[in-house]
């Protein structure tokens, strides 16, 4: 067997996901090559695969990704037809250091100097207060816990988290009315509603006049 000491572009490190950003990234934004509708935030709490630690673990600090194609993680950006990044000129500092061969560098740059939201949106922008007092209303509840106490979790708790989702999305909609956020832009300054972090650990969600309704199942 022959041992690995270069790229071969087989795009498996896109489609598995897009990089976190690093300070380093902070032009490509400032620039305009990035947009924030090009990018997902991942707030403190979320469980998300740990590298160094190989396991599924909420995030300790708020990170910010390239988002993923619709419906996977799979890099915005990759274009699985030509086996290749559409932004490679100014791809993020992460996909230049990523050797999927040797992983000693891309670990060593794992959860440091990330980018948050308000390395972006800075002072005198009013969505800066909104995700502020947001963050201060709905902070994540401990989604490990609750990924091990589900199936023996009683209704009580279902009702809890289904109440903390609805004054959630109350809450984005007085907050953002009028503003005119994209879907994609919402997410950004939002994160993604409580409910959507909850399917991967077997919720199911449904749309009632009266709010979101939880099940497990
Ligand atoms: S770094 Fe590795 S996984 Fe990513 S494209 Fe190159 S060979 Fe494929
Ligand atoms: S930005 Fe480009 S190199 Fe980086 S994960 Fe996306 S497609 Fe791959």
């Amino acid at each position: 067997m022959t041992h690995q000491t270069e790229c071969k572009r087989c795009g498996t490190c896109c489609e598995n996901g897009g990089p976190a950003l690093h300070s380093q990234d902070l032009p490509l934004i400032e620039k305009g090559l990035l947009s924030v509708e090009q990018l997902i935030t991942i707030r403190k709490g979320e469980l998300a695969h740990d590298p160094v630690t190989e396991s599924i673990e909420p995030v300790k600090t708020e990170l910010l990704k390239i988002s993923g194609k619709k419906g996977s993680w799979a890099c915005i950006f990759y274009d699985k037809t030509r086996n290749g990044c559409t932004i490679y000129d100014h791809r993020p500092l992460a996909c230049g250091v990523l050797k999927c061969w040797d992983t000693d560098e891309i670990l060593k740059l794992s959860g440091k100097d990330l980018l948050s939201r308000l390395d972006i949106v800075k002072e005198g922008n009013p969505l800066r207060e909104r995700l502020i007092e947001h963050e201060a209303l709905f902070p994540l509840p401990d989604l490990k816990a609750i990924s091990k106490t589900i199936s023996r979790s009683s209704k009580k708790t279902i009702k809890k988290l289904e109440r903390i989702n609805n004054k959630d999305l109350a809450w984005r909609i007085r907050a953002i009315g009028g503003l005119n956020l994209s879907v994609a832009e919402e997410l950004f300054y939002f994160g993604r509603p409580l409910f959507q972090l909850l399917a991967p650990l077997g919720f199911t969600a449904r749309e009632t006049a009266s709010g979101i309704k939880l099940q497990f199942k």
